[in-house]
């Protein structure tokens, strides 16, 4: 018996003045999760049972995939960090901490460390791979901000998986079963979503999925073809025509005031020049070096692929005093020509066919037009480093690419060798050489998703669960409480629907009609089953469902056939 009033649902009315998104708001409104410090959780009843109820899909599917569950520890020693490199470069997401004797720990943010450290432990020859190893574990990432609930949390559950192979032919098997698994998951969720390609970071080569779930309010852009064509926007490129005529006769370089002029609208504008015809010159500082950045003025560089480019661990554009220093005028002047040497100079594409063009002169309030690469600098070193934009040429295809929004559920990557190299992760193959297995590691966020769901599923009144994610199927709902046959016709109801494993959460609190009726709609479960009042007295239940109301008074003895059925038509496989 699971009664609402022993349940402890306890809704609000008060939207938390944190919550920017939709989800977060009736999250905690219909009381599935309660903040305790900023970005860490409790999942309260009925919200641990919706999350319990995603673990349960990823598991079964994971499982149904031919990966192993294991639980690895959260707290990881930091010498295993150490060994891959990442103690130094992970920064401040990572939670350090001591132990009495004054060694250090980190709550684990992902578990390829431990995981490789335990598999080089036990394995040893080709014969013992492939496999793969998943768990569904609480995560800390100290995040530089927390927000939207469980989508972005400091502390969070996780769904990790870990392929070991002894060939690249295991790990595109491993990854491509990973990749139908999600996709089951997400369509088991019934989420619209999609995936597309992701950055794989410094460690290139390999490949790498994102898989969104479509939302107007996702933290991620991704761009995306009718060809089918689909591309995180840190990762997408597309084929960008020149948009200055090349053949030019080169014109007298000069240095022109541009007084307070600091931004390309306003320095093109000033000159009557259009913004393409501007270079624009960023400063952006690594571990390693102060680096000035060229993109054409119209456009934006995209600071992942320049990461990339320059093979940094950290990337981030100078303060102002740095820039200052560095260019010997304010912010907005700085340009490719004169600049100190101790600055790395990398272009985007974009400028290398421009002729006659205007840039900053390093020089307070001024700017130099009429310059021409070869005469008067050499074109620095191009990679691609643009940003993408709505209405770019597909690089597949050339149609124009629509931007769009999503949530990042989940992501799979390609990892090849770099923690079984760098750990000494190895194994004998046939002919007895030793050579790092080869590894795929495949995340998926359990709290993110729940929070994406609702998301896509919400109206004005509350949360409308998908049936595979709501924390219960039904909602028994007496309208007189104390009516002693409203409890009767209810009771048998809660108690037939239970021994057929369906869910019911069964509302007998001694509430006003509105009120339940209020916390019905904010909870969302999926199918409401209203026993009393005037209905009841006619010898019917009433029956609707939570997405669209559509109601409908059934006889007491029908009552349940009609609630299987329904449920029948969501697709849950109810017993006979
Ligand atoms: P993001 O770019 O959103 O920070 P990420 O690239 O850091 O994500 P991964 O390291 O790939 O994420 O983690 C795997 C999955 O874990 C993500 O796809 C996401 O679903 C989930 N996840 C990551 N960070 C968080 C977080 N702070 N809160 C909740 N879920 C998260
Ligand atoms: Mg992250």
């Amino acid at each position: 018996m699971t009664r609402w009033s022993e349940f402890y649902v306890h809704t609000t009315r008060e939207v938390p003045s944190d919550a920017e998104v939709i989800s977060h708001q009736l999250m905690v409104r219909a009381g599935l999760i309660k903040k305790l410090a900023a970005g860490i959780y409790t999942y309260l009843p009925l919200g641990w049972r919706s999350v319990a109820k995603m673990a349960a899909i990823v598991r079964r599917e994971m499982d149904a995939a031919g990966a192993v569950e294991l639980s690895m520890p959260a707290i990881q020693p930091a010498e295993l960090w150490q060994e891959s490199g990442r103690w130094q470069r992970y920064g401040k997401e990572l939670l350090r901490m001591r132990d009495r004797h004054d060694r250090e720990f980190c709550f684990g943010p992902t578990h390829e460390e431990v995981v490789t450290d335990l598999v080089r432990r036990d394995v040893r020859s080709y014969r013992q791979l492939p496999f793969n190893l998943y768990q569904i574990q609480t995560k800390f990432r100290d995040e530089i901000r927390p927000r939207f609930g469980l989508m972005r949390g400091r502390e969070f559950l996780m769904k990790d998986a870990y392929s070991f192979g002894a060939t690249e032919a295991q790990l595109d098997e491993a990854y491509e079963a990973m990749r139908r698994a999600y996709c089951a998951i997400f369509a088991a969720c019934k989420l619209e979503y999609t995936m597309v390609e992701a950055d794989t970071g410094t460690i290139g080569g390999s490949s790498s999925h994102e898989f969104m779930v479509v939302a107007q309010t996702g933290e991620s852009a991704v761009v995306s073809c009718p060809c089918g064509y689909g591309a995180n926007v840190e990762k997408a490129e597309s084929r960008l025509a020149p948009a200055v005529a090349a053949e030019e006769a080169p014109e007298e370089r000069r240095a022109v005031p541009t007084p307070g002029k600091s931004s390309v609208p306003d320095v093109a504008a000033f000159l009557g020049v259009p913004p393409e015809r501007v270079v624009k010159t960023l400063i952006y500082e690594t571990e390693k070096e102060f680096v000035a950045a060229l993109v054409r003025g119209d456009r934006e560089i995209n600071e992942v692929k320049l990461q990339n480019a320059l093979a940094a661990d950290h990337l981030a554009l100078a303060s102002e005093e740095k820039v200052e220093r560095l260019t010997g005028a304010a912010l907005g002047f700085a340009g490719p020509i004169g600049l100190p040497a101790e600055l790395r100079l990398i272009a985007d594409e974009s400028v290398r066919e421009l002729r006659n063009f205007v840039c900053g002169a390093n020089e307070a309030d001024t700017h130099l037009v009429g310059v021409n690469w070869g005469r008067d600098l050499p074109l620095p070193p191009v990679a691609d480093l643009l940003l993408v934009a709505a209405g770019d040429p597909c690089p597949r295809c050339g149609a124009p690419l629509q931007l769009s929004r999503g949530i990042e559920v989940g992501h799979i990557f390609k990892l090849g060798t770099k923690y079984s190299e760098a750990m000494r992760c190895h194994f004998t193959d046939e002919t007895g050489a030793e050579r790092p297995m080869i590894m795929g590691c495949y995340g998926l966020g359990i709290g993110r998703t729940v929070a994406a769901a609702i998301e896509q599923n919400h109206d004005a009144d509350g949360i409308v669960w998908p049936l595979p994610l709501a924390p219960f199927e039904v909602l028994l709902v007496t309208l007189n409480a104390a009516d002693e046959e409203t409890r009767r016709v209810a009771d048998e109801l809660h108690a037939r629907l239970g021994a057929l494993g369906i869910e019911v959460l069964y509302d007998d609190r001694d509430e006003r009609p509105g009120v339940k009726f209020k916390d019905a709609d904010l909870v969302g479960i999926p199918l409401r089953v209203v026993v009393g009042g005037k209905s009841l007295a006619a010898g019917q239940v009433e029956i609707s469902h939570r997405r669209d109301r559509a109601k409908e008074a059934v006889p007491v003895a029908e009552g349940l056939q009609s609630i299987l059925a329904r449920l029948a038509a969501e697709g849950r496989k109810t017993p006979a």
